[in-house]
């Protein structure tokens, strides 16, 4: 054996030396075979890249240890199926279960269903196992010291069992059974010409010991290592442990070569590894080598980072694989380098995977799915309706019908379940049309006729029985299931999970996501990861054995294994970006490493959540081989980060944290800073300028020049008018130019009703959304009656109980009337309003008989000497109209008159109910927001010809009191209300024909059924 330990600082030139080396063995032996071991497949990638560019080589075989393993097993003829990581995490659930059952689980027993507890016991397991650490020896250390590490120990010894007795292995135990495999056959490896081993900052036992074994068998070995000679250095640390443990195994110190090497850095950056940490008084010149920025916000500092990069490709003509982007967690800066890198046209290339719970794709499918185990809900059910990702045309759902079921759930208030969507249905037949009764009131909902009803109940069940999963069945079943929903890929072969004799029409998921160009590679690359997860369960299934369960089981089952799961989209190309852990071992031209800012990077290193310092003190007492995990590495992992780069390294940090606070740097960018003589920072703000030739996007270019297009000048206009005080102008309601079309739509032979032209008068945008576009405001439905239902009902009752009582003016008679009046009213209340009463239904009826009893007392008392005559008097709709003759030629009117009471000198007086509990004063008439009272005693005086009228107010029902308006106590007297009222409706009138919008806001607050309010610009909130 002859091993040779080529040791030498980071981006000395190592591997260089490596390839030279096997292309030196190739040329006096062709065809020797040679073996590259490296850290991760990126390295292997990497590796083989460098070797094609340097000529390539013949024979030489790149692998990482668990490609390793799988090779020395399969050549000893012991090809052990290896776990996958669903299988594992299903494993380890049942094993976990059914400790708990058995009553062996109860330290971790209300731990036991959370997926994230699954998953950081199987990164112990597997770290015990990296520390070749046995279940015997794992319990023995443990005993005695308590439920918390014991019940790990029992776990660990079943899961262990359970992997000799079925014959499984998973990726660390193929690692022990390789140096056994190696051990037993001591020819394996003796053909090695050469072992190379590059790129390592640690070995954990397991590879020590197939090390030592094959390092002894092949001719030759070169171990290349990070450090220097002499005393190690803090940055250093890390990769002398892995020196010594390396030593250690083989029994030797190996000696470093003496081979002269060289390194392709610029000065500067040769000058950072040099002197990173070390106290000495450098002062190195950047020489453009070395760059900082400070940005404002993460998103800033990723835009000036790509557009570093982008000058890099397009200015410097470096190639793309020689550029990378690195952040200690690389996560939290994803979303903003995609959106960037896609703005500027960068190919990205991110390494650690998405979560593939997050994509959209595989969402849309876990919601459809849980639809029949959440009880069918409405929100999510329409949401499935409308979704891109399925083709429903099979049963001819479209995406009108989704906007028609969302109506027939807001007429039926459907929340969920199967009783109440048929409800809904049944409603929609046979719903009594109410809009007479609160006509006046308010805006309307959209309703849905009955005859297009049956159709959509005809689709909606076709639904719900093409989506029913059986009850009951195995896993196996339940994935065919699926597996049939979701349909066949067209890109791939077959599928692994046969579909049932008769497949279901699929959705066509993986068809559907091909329609955007933008996303079909994400989201067809999610999907498949999605299949390869319900392979892994079926696989699960095969190995652990047949279990018949229920479908929420296994949807639990399902959801747990997404959770875990990550997925890439295939990019064989771009700009890397990645964590800094990620690329050890590999160099670049150019980087950018991000978020140097405190806390990001050094990171504060953490306990392990489940083996605590304290119980690796206990396990390494025991002379197990444990380490701890606060080993002071972050300055370690700094130093191979920016040690990445060759000739331009990007330093960058946001100095605004997400609250809006100062940011304070890292202290390594303060190290950074420390080696050169005055470097310059550049500061990035928003508000600053972009000079245009910095320009990275067209976007970016417009932006920097002014050269702003229609879309752009239009958009600026919106803005600066929404910013004006007053609004004015085509995007705040001036639709002058429409006033023809207004004028003759609103002309002579436009009914109004006084509702409409209140709402004119409560905010001309408010009219404008609700009438003149017939825009409605889509609530989603909830348990219980709103305001609307309940003015109906109180209305209802209050006039059956008048017309029933053969003396409306006695109240006695009335309040004895009252309770069945309203009983039999609520009866029907909640079909014929269409609401879902509450479990308060009930208390609800009491409160409400109360209220309407205080309210005929009130209403007797200020009434002596009058008796209620007419109620829900209609004028207009079949009956006279009322017409007012006004400036702005004749209108016509109609509506319901509540009640009309006739008075000791038999004049008549007007009582309009009002459920809501807004004051109503006279200033509402003169300024034009309430015209009911005078309407409505005009059509009784001019248009029904009931009689003279002596006065009228608004009856607050639930305050059981008379508004402060009353026409006969109106400045000016009765008549007055009435010019009042014409002038207004006439102005009103005018303004709608001139088409004059502009939202002003009530000086209350805006109505909560503005259907503007979700989006209008000037919305203010009630005040009370
Ligand atoms: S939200 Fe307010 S200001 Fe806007 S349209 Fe509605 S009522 Fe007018």
């Amino acid at each position: 054996m002859s091993v040779d330990l080529l040791l030498a600082p980071a981006g000395s030139g190592k591997t260089e030396y490596a390839v030279e080396r096997m292309r030196a063995l190739l040329a006096a032996e062709p065809f020797a075979p040679i073996l590259v071991i490296l850290p991760n497949q990126l390295q292997v990638n990497e590796f083989r890249r460098r070797l094609a560019k340097a000529g390539g080589v013949l024979g030489a075989e790149f692998v990482t240890f668990y490609t390793l393993y799988a090779q020395v097993l399969a050549r000893a003829n012991q090809p052990l199926p290896r776990l996958s990581d669903p299988v594992q995490i299903r494993l380890l659930a049942d094993i976990i279960g059914e400790l708990w059952e058995e009553g062996q689980l109860i330290h971790y027993a209300n731990l036991r269903t959370r997926p994230g507890f699954i998953t950081v016991v199987r990164n112990l397991f597997q770290e015990l196992k990296q520390a070749r650490i046995f279940p015997e020896d794992f319990s023995s250390a443990v005993k005695g010291l308590g439920p918390r590490l014991e019940e790990l120990a029992t776990v660990y010894s079943a899961y262990q069992d359970w992997l000799q007795r079925e014959n499984w292995a998973d990726a660390e135990g193929q690692g022990w059974l390789a140096a056994i495999a190696l051990e037993e056959n001591p020819d394996f490896g003796r053909e090695l010409r050469l072992l190379v081993v590059d790129g390592f900052d640690e070995f954990n036992p397991t590879q020590l010991e197939v090390l030592n074994l094959l390092a002894d068998r092949a001719r030759q070995c070169l171990v290349t290592f990070t450090g220097q000679v002499g005393q190690p250095c803090l940055v250093h640390q890390r990769f002398q442990r892995a020196r010594e443990a390396l030593n250690a195994s083989l029994g030797k110190h190996l000696e470093p070569l003496a081979v002269p090497l060289s390194p392709k850095r610029s000065m500067a950056l040769a000058g950072i590894e040099a002197n990173l940490f070390e106290s000495s008084n450098t002062s190195l010149d950047p020489l453009n080598a070395v760059e900082f920025i400070e940005a404002q916000t993460r998103a800033e500092e990723v835009r000036a980072a790509l557009r570093w990069v982008k000058a890099r490709i397009v200015r410097d003509g470096v190639e793309i694989p020689e550029i990378a982007i690195l952040a200690r967690d690389i996560s939290a800066y994803r979303p903003f380098v995609e959106e960037t890198a896609a703005e500027f046209g960068i190919p990205l290339r991110i390494l650690g995977g998405l979560s593939l719970g997050e994509n959209p794709a595989v969402n849309a499918l876990i919601t459809l799915l849980e639809l029949p185990i959440s009880d069918w809900p409405q929100r999510k059910l329409i949401e499935s309706w409308r979704s891109p990702y399925f083709d429903w045309s099979f049963i001819k759902i479209s995406a009108d019908d989704a906007a028609k079921l969302e109506i027939a759930a807001r007429q039926g208030r459907v929340i969920s379940g199967l009783r109440q969507w048929d409800e809904a249905f049944d409603l929609l037949a046979r719903q009594k049309n109410d809009a007479e009764v609160i006509a006046d009131e308010e805006v309307q909902p959209p309703t849905l006729e009955p005859d297009r009803s049956y159709e959509l109940r005809r689709k909606f069940e076709g639904f719900v029985e093409y989506l029913m999963p059986p009850a009951r069945g195995t896993v196996h079943e339940f994935v065919s299931y699926v597996e049939d929903l979701i349909g066949e890929d067209p890109m791939l072969a077959s599928r692994f999970a046969p579909g049932s004799q008769e497949s279901l029409q699929s959705l066509n998921v993986v068809e559907c996501a091909c329609q955007n160009p933008a996303t079909t590679e994400r989201d067809v690359a999610a999907l498949r990861a999605f299949k390869d997860v319900l392979r892994g369960l079926v696989l699960a299934e095969a190995t652990l054995g047949n279990k018949e369960l229920s479908y929420a089981d296994f949807f639990a089952d399902l959801i747990g294994a997404v959770r875990a799961a990550k997925y890439s989209a295939a990019f064989d190309s771009g700009v890397l970006a990645a964590d800094v852990l990620e690329v050890r071992g590999l160099s670049f031209e150019s980087l950018v490493l991000l978020g140097l800012s405190e806390g990001e990077f050094p990171r504060v290193e953490r306990e392990d959540m489940l083996l605590w310092e304290s119980d690796r003190a206990v396990l390494q007492a025991h002379g197990l081989a444990i380490e701890s995990k606060l080993l002071n590495d972050e300055p370690s992992f700094f130093y191979q980060a920016v040690t990445r780069a060759r000739q331009r390294l990007l330093l960058t940090r946001p100095y605004l944290a997400e609250d809006g606070q100062p940011w304070e740097p890292s202290p390594y960018w303060q190290e950074i800073k420390r080696l050169f003589d005055h470097p310059t920072i550049r500061i990035v703000r928003p508000e600053d300028p972009l000079p245009a030739e910095e320009a990275a996007s067209l976007a970016e270019y417009i932006l920097s020049t002014q050269q702003f297009d229609e879309h752009s000048i239009r958009g600026a206009a919106l803005l600066s008018s929404r910013l004006d005080r007053e609004p004015r102008g085509a995007y705040e309601g001036d639709t002058s130019e429409l006033a023809r079309v207004l004028a003759a739509r609103y002309n002579q032979d436009q009914g109004w009703s006084a509702s409409r032209l209140e709402a004119y008068g409560t905010c001309p945008f408010f009219f404008y959304i609700s009438y003149a576009l017939e825009l409605e405001p889509t609530t989603p439905p909830e348990e219980g009656f709103d305001i609307r239902m309940l003015g109906s009902m109180l209305h209802q009752i209050l006039e059956n109980t008048y017309r029933q009582a053969d003396d409306p003016g006695n109240p006695e008679e009335c309040l004895k009337l009252l309770p069945g009046v309203a009983d039999h009213v609520f009866a029907t209340a909640p079909s014929d309003y269409g609401f879902r009463p509450t479990p308060l239904w009930t208390l609800q009826q009491q409160e409400l008989i109360r209220i309407l009893e205080r309210t005929v007392t009130a209403l007797a008392q200020v009434s002596v000497g009058y008796l209620p005559r007419y109620f829900e008097e209609r004028f207009g709709m079949g009956n006279p109209s009322l017409v007012l003759h006004t400036s702005q030629g004749d209108i016509r009117l109609h509506g319901y008159i509540d009640r009309l009471d006739v008075g000791p000198d038999g004049r008549l007086r007007v009582v309009d109910y009002k459920a809501g509990g807004s004051a109503i004063t006279s200033k509402d008439l003169a300024d034009g927001h309430r015209l009911q009272l005078p309407i409505y005693a005009l059509a009784a005086r001019d248009a029904l010809g009931l009689g003279e009228i002596s006065g009228g107010f608004y009856w607050h029902i639930q305050k059981a009191e008379a508004s402060q308006l009353k026409l006969e106590r109106y400045e000016g007297g009765l008549e007055r209300t009435f010019e009042t009222a014409i002038d207004h409706i006439a102005k009103h009138i005018a303004h709608i024909r001139a088409g004059e919008f502009q939202p002003y806001p009530p000086s209350g607050g805006c109505p909560s059924y503005c259907p503007a309010s979700s989006f209008c610009w000037r919305y203010r909130p009630k005040s009370y």
